[in-house]
C-alpha cells in the first residue's frame, strides 16, 4: 500500500474554525430543551460557535420544555452538557461562564397558549436587552409527534412572522421528517400553512459533515474527476453506512423505525444524490437542491417484484464485535422476541438518466456490522484490453471515506520492483486529519451557523424530502404485505448472505472496508 504526502502549502491550510462568517444576532428557542439532542448535540455545537466567534456576540438561547427548571438550573445543565460533550477539547472557563449566562428557560405545556404568551414576552424582553434585531430561530427538538402542536402555538402567539422588514424568523425541523410519504406530506402542509418554505430548515446532520460536502468539492472543484464520473467509466457505485454499535438505549424508538426509515430514506439517499448530482450552475440553496431533487426523481421506482429482488432486509443475531460476545437484536431490552424490525438494509438502486443509465448504485446500512464505516466507493470499469493477464488485476476504485477516517483513497496498480513485470495493488491516500488537522467543526455547529446566516443549501426542501419518501414507500408497502421474517446475520459480520447475493448475481461483490 503506497501513500502520498499531503503536500499542502501553509497558506492553503484552512483553519476551519475561522473560515465561517459570524451569524446574525438572534434568539434561539429550543423546544424539547430538557432532552438528549439538546444536551448532547445542540448546546455543545452552540458553544463551539460562540467560542470560535462565529455566533454573533448578541444572542440568547431560550430553552422551552414541560419540566420545571429555573434559568440558573438550565444554565448549570448547559455548562455540564458542554463539559461532557465537547469531545475532549479544552474549555476556557470564562468563555463557558459567559456562554451559559445567555441561557434562559421557559417551562410550559404545548397545549397551553399562556406558556407561549410567556415565551413571547421573554423574547421581547431579551430582544430589547440584548439588541437581537427581532431575529428568531425556533428549533424543534421534541419527539416528532409534538411538532404540529408547537407550530400551531407559535402561530397563535404571533411569533411565526418577522416583526420588522429587516428581521427574520426561521424554524429548524429535526429528523425524522415523517414516518412515511403520507405523514411527510402532512407535516409539510402543517409547516407551510404557518411558515414560508424559505423560513424552513429541515435538518439532516449528515450533510453538515465536511466529508459529505467534500463529495461536491471533489467533483466540481477539480477538472480531473468529473470527466470520468459517468456511465462511460463507472461500472457501479457502492455506498456503505455501517455501525458496529447495536440499538443501545434506543430500542423502543428503533422498534417502530428500523434501518430503512432511520438511515436509507435520509442519509443513504442524501449520499446517493450527492454522488450522482449534475453540476449545479452555482453553489446556492436553489441550484444545489434543484439538482439533488432531479436525482431523487430519476431513481427507478420499485415495484413489488423489484422490491423482492433488489432490496434485502436483515436483523443482527448474537455474535462478536472486536472479540466480545454481543446479544442479538431480539435479545436487546425493549425488543419483542419475535420482532421483524430490520437492522440492516441493502438495495440495488438505478438512476434513469443519461449519466447513470445501467450503472447500479448498491447501498447498504446496518447495525452491529464488522466495523463502523461510512463511505462512497466509485468502482471504475476494467481496462478495455488486459495486457497483464493472470495477475489478479482488479478494477480501480475511488473511495470517499466519510467516517471514521475521513479522506479519499484511489486504488490502482503499479509495477513491483524487480526484473519481472509483476503488478501490485496500491493506493493514493488523502487524509483530512493529516492535511487539515483535527479542527473540524461539528456537523451541528456548521448547520446551526448556516441557519443563522440564512443559507439553506445543506438543508432539505419540502419537495426533496417527499421525493425521498416516495422512493422508499413501495418498499414499506411490499414489506407490509409480505414480510413475516427477516434474514439474520451474526453481529460482527457484513450482513446476511442475501445482501451478498444482491451483488454476486451481477458478478460483483461488496467491498470489505
Ligand atoms: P427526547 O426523547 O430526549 O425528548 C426531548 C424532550 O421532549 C424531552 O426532554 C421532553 O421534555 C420532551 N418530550 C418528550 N415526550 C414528549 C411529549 N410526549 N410531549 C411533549 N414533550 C415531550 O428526544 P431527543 O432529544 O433524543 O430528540 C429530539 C428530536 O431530535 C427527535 O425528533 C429526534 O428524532 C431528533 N433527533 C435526535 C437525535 C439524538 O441524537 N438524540 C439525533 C437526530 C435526531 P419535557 O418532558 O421536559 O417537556
Amino acid at each position: 500500500m503506497a501513500s502520498i504526502t499531503n503536500d499542502i502549502a501553509e497558506t492553503a491550510v484552512l483553519d476551519a474554525r475561522s473560515s465561517v462568517a459570524a451569524a446574525d444576532p438572534c434568539a434561539i428557542v429550543i423546544f424539547g430543551a430538557s432532552g438528549d439532542l439538546t444536551h448532547r448535540k445542540l448546546i455543545p455545537a452552540l458553544f463551539e460557535l460562540a467560542a470560535c466567534r462565529s455566533l454573533a456576540s448578541r444572542f440568547a438561547i431560550i430553552g422551552f420544555a414541560r419540566s420545571e427548571m429555573s434559568d440558573a438550573a438550565f444554565q448549570d445543565s448547559a455548562a455540564e452538557a458542554v463539559r461532557k460533550n465537547n469531545g475532549g477539547c479544552p474549555i476556557n472557563d470564562n468563555d463557558l461562564r459567559s456562554f451559559a449566562q445567555s441561557f434562559v428557560y421557559v417551562a410550559g405545556d404545548y397545549d397551553q397558549p399562556e406558556a407561549f404568551e410567556k415565551l413571547s414576552r421573554r423574547l421581547e424582553e431579551l430582544d430589547e436587552e440584548r439588541h437581537l434585531e427581532g431575529n428568531r430561530l425556533f428549533y424543534l427538538a421534541t419527539p416528532p409527534a409534538v411538532y404540529p402542536r408547537v407550530i400551531a402555538q407559535i402561530q397563535k402567539a404571533g411569533l411565526a412572522q418577522p416583526a420588522g422588514d429587516n428581521s427574520w424568523v426561521r424554524i429548524v425541523v429535526e429528523k425524522p421528517f415523517g414516518h412515511d410519504l403520507a405523514s411527510a406530506r402532512k407535516l409539510n402542509r402543517t409547516i407551510l400553512e404557518v411558515f414560508e418554505e424559505t423560513q424552513v430548515y429541515r435538518i439532516d446532520h449528515f450533510l453538515g459533515k465536511d466529508t459529505v460536502q467534500n463529495l461536491l468539492a471533489l467533483r466540481f472543484g477539480n477538472g480531473i474527476f468529473e470527466p470520468l464520473w459517468n456511465r462511460n467509466y463507472v461500472d457501479h457505485v457502492q455506498i456503505t453506512a455501517a455501525e458496529s454499535l447495536g440499538v443501545e438505549q434506543r430500542a423502543a424508538f428503533y422498534e417502530t423505525t428500523g434501518a430503512l426509515r432511520d438511515m436509507v430514506q435520509s442519509h443513504l439517499l442524501q449520499l446517493t444524490s450527492l454522488a450522482a448530482i449534475e453540476p449545479p450552475s452555482n453553489f446556492d440553496a436553489t441550484a444545489v437542491r434543484n439538482e439533488k431533487l432531479k436525482v431523487l426523481q430519476a431513481l427507478r421506482p420499485y415495484t413489488p417484484e423489484t422490491v423482492a429482488t433488489n432490496v434485502v432486509a436483515g436483523q443482527y443475531a448474537q455474535g462478536q464485535i472486536d472479540g466480545e460476545d454481543v446479544a442479538g437484536y431480539r435479545q436487546e431490552p425493549a425488543v419483542k422476541s419475535d420482532s421483524v424490525t430490520e437492522t440492516f438494509v441493502a438495495a440495488k438502486v438505478l438512476i434513469d438518466n443519461w449519466r447513470w443509465a445501467d450503472v447500479p448504485f448498491y447501498i447498504r446500512t446496518g447495525k452491529r456490522m464488522r466495523r463502523r464505516v461510512t463511505e462512497v466507493a466509485i468502482n471504475f470499469r476494467r481496462a478495455p484490453h488486459l495486457l497483464f493477464r493472470g495477475q489478479g488485476i482488479d478494477t480501480n476504485t475511488m473511495v470517499l471515506n466519510i467516517q471514521p477516517e475521513e479522506g479519499i483513497s484511489i486504488g490502482f496498480h503499479a509495477k513491483l520492483p524487480g526484473q519481472q513485470m509483476r503488478l501490485a495493488h496500491v493506493a493514493m491516500d488523502f487524509s483530512y486529519l493529516a492535511a487539515f488537522g483535527a479542527s473540524e467543526r461539528s456537523a451541528y455547529a456548521t448547520l446551526l451557523n448556516d441557519c443563522m446566516r440564512g443559507d439553506a443549501t445543506l438543508f432539505d426542501r419540502a419537495d426533496g424530502v417527499e421525493a425521498a419518501w416516495a422512493f422508499v414507500q413501495p418498499i414499506f408497502d411490499a414489506w407490509e404485505r409480505q414480510r413475516r421474517s427477516v434474514p439474520a446475520y451474526p453481529a460482527g459480520s457484513w450482513g446476511p448472505r442475501e445482501g451478498d447475493e444482491l451483488l454476486s448475481r451481477d458478478g460483483r461483490h461488496w467491498r470489505k472496508p
